[in-house]
């Protein structure tokens, strides 16, 4: 038996329909943008492996780090113990976010990094309406720890603003992972409609539109509003209007809502810039990171918050503590990947590849306005090193099965894509050679063409 048919025996795949499934390629190898199959075929990863991989794959110098972590110290408790990895990458992290950050929170996967920020906010409003000992969850407290920190906030504050919040604001079409919590705070979908009864209850706008005024909410209501700032991943990758999200970001920072940027996967360069929050006027008050975190090497979340979040669990009250916690929080050999990935990002020359990437991209877009191989596309966008656009055959949705067609049709010339339903994308590794990246834009010519 080769390993596909052993695969078949023994595993269930991600996202991927059981009936009828198709062999899963069984990559034996991978170098820089390319994977190889134990067939003898060489493919370019035009998406990353799903988002991750930011330097290619098998990169020489985050495998001799993890090599000598390994040999050092592998894994160790992170309640009581702490490492070199861990504090250094959050060293290295925090003056690199958007927004002046605090704390670094580690958990290990993206879905992950989003639970610990929903947690944190509903948290934080139940801790700084807590008084002392004892519960006080309607609200009423006359001292409040909030508005220590809170100075930067502005606006008028009164009882209601004091008592506890516990709704939760997030955008239509928005996705931020499949656990439970994340899965709620994610539209409701194909993903979750089997679930929905047991996701709790979550207050959706529309992510912004050019021109529209801001929804009608009560905004002091709002523990936390959470976003994947100007670009919805596994919502098709579609984009929305900065304009309109700095005007709910500011509504929002006038009535004290927890900002929670969805960075997990728009972080590390993928929009051009380091984080997409940086096109913003306003800076999130908690950042959720992963996929690029560890450049695609290693399982690993980062939740980072503002220091008036984390004061509210500085207390003498053990009920404030925050319960939350991985056996393989903070893993040294996760820290240690992301410690590497982010020395290779900031190097001078990755900067220029990825520039390199963006500016390719740019041109592309504009050339297939006038291409007759793409008259039956649309929405052709692109934001730094992401590029998308509609197949208009069928309708506009994840189950769109065209989408599997095209990944077939690209695999057979040497290219792995996996649209979104009819969103065809690409999100290449930031090592692509010009010439691979030539021939991803050649095929997906000729493999749209074909579809037609
Ligand atoms: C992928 C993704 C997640 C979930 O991350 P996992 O590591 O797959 O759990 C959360 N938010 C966004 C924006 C994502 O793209």
């Amino acid at each position: 038996m080769n390993l596909s048919q052993r695969d078949r025996a023994v595993i269930w795949h991600p996202f991927t329909p059981q009936k009828q499934m198709p062999d899963p390629i069984a990559v034996v190898k991978g170098a820089g943008e390319f994977l190889y199959d134990d067939q003898g075929n060489e493919y370019i990863d035009a998406i990353s492996s799903w988002w991750v991989t930011l330097h290619g794959h098998a990169h020489p110098k985050i495998a001799e780090a993890l090599y000598k972590q390994a040999s050092t110290i592998e894994q160790v408790i992170f309640a009581g113990f702490t490492h070199e990895p861990a504090v250094q990458l959050a060293e290295n992290l925090l003056p690199l976010l958007p927004g002046t950050f605090h704390k670094i929170f580690y958990s290990d996967n993206g879905s992950t990094s989003t639970e610990v920020a929903i947690k944190m906010s509903l948290q934080y409003w139940w801790n700084v309406n807590k008084e002392g000992g004892t519960r006080n969850e309607e609200g009423g407290s006359k001292k409040d720890p909030v508005s220590k920190g809170a100075a930067d906030s502005g606006g008028e504050r009164n009882e209601e603003e004091r008592g506890r919040r516990t709704k939760v604001l997030a955008f239509n079409n928005s996705y931020h992972g499949d656990t439970f919590g994340a899965m709620s705070v994610s539209d409701r979908s194909v993903f979750t409609l089997a679930f929905q009864e047991k996701l709790f209850e979550v207050v959706f706008i529309d992510p912004p539109k050019k021109g529209d005024s801001l929804p009608d909410l009560n905004w002091k209501e709002f523990a936390c509003f959470i976003y994947e700032p100007l670009v919805q991943g596994a919502g098709c990758m579609q984009f929305y209007e900065k304009d309109g999200l700095n005007a709910l970001l500011s509504k929002c920072k006038e009535h004290q809502v927890i900002c929670i940027a969805d960075e997990v996967m728009t972080g590390f360069h993928r929009t051009g810039k380091l984080f997409a929050s940086e096109y913003l006027a306003h800076t999130p008050d908690i950042i959720c990171l992963s996929k690029g975190l560890t450049g695609g090497t290693m399982a690993l979340g980062v939740t980072a918050c503002v220091e008036r979040i984390y004061q509210a669990f500085v207390t003498d009250d053990k009920l404030k503590t925050f319960f939350h916690g991985h056996s393989f929080t903070a893993n040294p050999l996760a820290c240690t990947a992301a410690v590497t990935s982010l020395e290779l990002l900031q190097d001078s020359d990755c900067v220029a590849r990825i520039e390199r990437i963006c500016k390719a991209n740019t041109e592309f877009i504009s050339s297939i306005k006038s291409d007759e191989a793409f008259v039956h596309t649309k929405n052709h966008r692109q934001l730094g090193t992401i590029l998308a656009f509609e197949i208009t055959s069928g309708k506009d949705e994840y189950l769109n099965s065209i989408g599997t067609t095209i990944t077939k049709l690209a695999l057979e010339k040497g290219v792995f894509i996996r649209p979104l339903g009819n969103t065809v994308y690409i999100m290449p590794p930031y090592c692509i050679s010009e010439e691979s990246l030539k021939k991803v834009y050649e095929v997906l010519r000729e493999v749209v063409r074909s579809v037609r």
